[in-house]
C-alpha cells in the first residue's frame, strides 16, 4: 500500500504539492492525471524518496519512508519513466538485469529472469536478449523499460508517463498488454499520465490533480459519468 498524508512539497518559493492525501490500496492501480506542472512527478519522487516532503508523511506498506533509505526502498518499489533510460552500451538482457544485479542475483538467475520477462512482454528472447537499445523500435524499448521495472519483482511500481513517448497505436497495444499483465501480477501501482483516455483505461481509481492538489479522487466510471 502507498499512502500520502497531507503532503506538501516546496521548491524554494514554488509550491509543487499542497496538502495531498492519497491512498493506493494493495494490488490496485491509481492514476494521477493533470496538466503539466500540477505535481504528478513530484508525487512519485516523494514515494521512492528521490525527494523529501516539506510537510506531511509518506507511507509505504504502513511504514514511513523516512524509516528506510532510498536503497532499501528500491527493494520494494520499481520505477518506470518516460524516457526509458536504457543504457546504450548494455544489451537488453543486461539492462533488464540491472536492479537484480544490485540485489546480488547471479548471472544465471538474471539470464533466466530476462528470458521469462521477454516472453511475458511478447518479445522473442532468442532475438532480443543480446540486442542493443539502438536496434529497438520506440515501442520495443518501452516494453523493455517495463520488463526492467518488473525484473526485481518489487510489489510496488511507480510509472511516470511510461507510454508517453510511444505513438498512439502502439500505446494502445502497450496499455492493453500492461493491463493483462497487471491482472496476473496484482502490483500496487501509482501511474502518472496527462492523457485522460489512458487514465480511464488503466486506473482502478483516478486522482485528478491541479496546481499541487488532488481535486478529485474517484473511479473511472464515476469520472466519466460527470457532465
Ligand atoms: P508534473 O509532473 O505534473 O508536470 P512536477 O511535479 O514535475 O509536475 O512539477 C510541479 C511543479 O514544481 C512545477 O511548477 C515545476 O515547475 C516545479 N518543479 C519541479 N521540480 C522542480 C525543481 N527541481 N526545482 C524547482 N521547481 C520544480
Ligand atoms: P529470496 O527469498 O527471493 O531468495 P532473498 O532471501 O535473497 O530473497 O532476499 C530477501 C529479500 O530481499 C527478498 O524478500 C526481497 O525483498 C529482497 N530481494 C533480494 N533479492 C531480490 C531480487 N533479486 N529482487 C527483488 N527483491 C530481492
Amino acid at each position: 500500500m502507498i499512502e500520502l498524508r497531507n503532503v506538501s512539497k516546496r521548491y524554494g518559493s514554488v509550491t509543487a504539492l499542497d496538502g495531498v492525501s492519497l491512498v493506493v490500496p494493495e494490488g490496485s492501480v491509481c492514476v494521477c492525471i493533470g496538466p503539466s506542472g500540477c505535481g504528478k512527478s513530484t508525487t512519485l519522487k516523494l514515494v521512492n524518496r528521490l525527494l523529501e516532503p516539506s510537510d506531511g508523511e509518506v507511507l509505504v506498506n504502513g511504514q514511513s519512508v523516512r524509516s528506510r533509505s532510498a536503497v532499501q526502498l528500491r527493494r520494494e518499489i520499481g520505477y518506470v519513466i518516460q524516457s526509458v533510460g536504457l543504457f546504450p552500451h548494455m544489451t537488453v538482457a543486461e539492462n533488464i538485469g540491472i536492479v537484480p544485479r544490485l540485489f546480488g542475483r547471479d548471472a544465471a538467475w538474471r539470464r533466466t529472469r530476462a528470458e521469462e520477462l521477454l516472453q511475458l512482454i511478447g518479445l522473442d528472447p532468442g532475438r532480443y536478449m543480446q540486442a542493443y537499445p539502438a536496434q529497438l523500435s520506440g515501442g520495443e524499448a518501452q516494453r523493455i523499460g517495463v520488463a526492467r521495472a518488473l525484473a526485481a519483482n518489487q510489489p510496488i511500481l511507480l510509472m511516470d508517463e511510461p507510454f508517453g513517448a510511444v505513438d498512439p497505436l502502439n500505446r494502445e497495444v502497450l496499455q492493453a498488454e500492461f493491463l493483462d499483465l497487471q491482472r496476473k501480477l496484482r502490483k500496487t501501482i501509482l501511474f502518472v499520465t496527462h492523457d485522460l483516455d489512458e487514465a480511464i483505461r488503466m486506473g482502478d481509481m483516478i486522482a485528478i490533480m491541479n496546481q499541487g492538489q488532488v481535486v478529485q479522487h474517484d473511479t473511472p466510471e464515476r469520472i466519466l459519468a460527470q457532465p
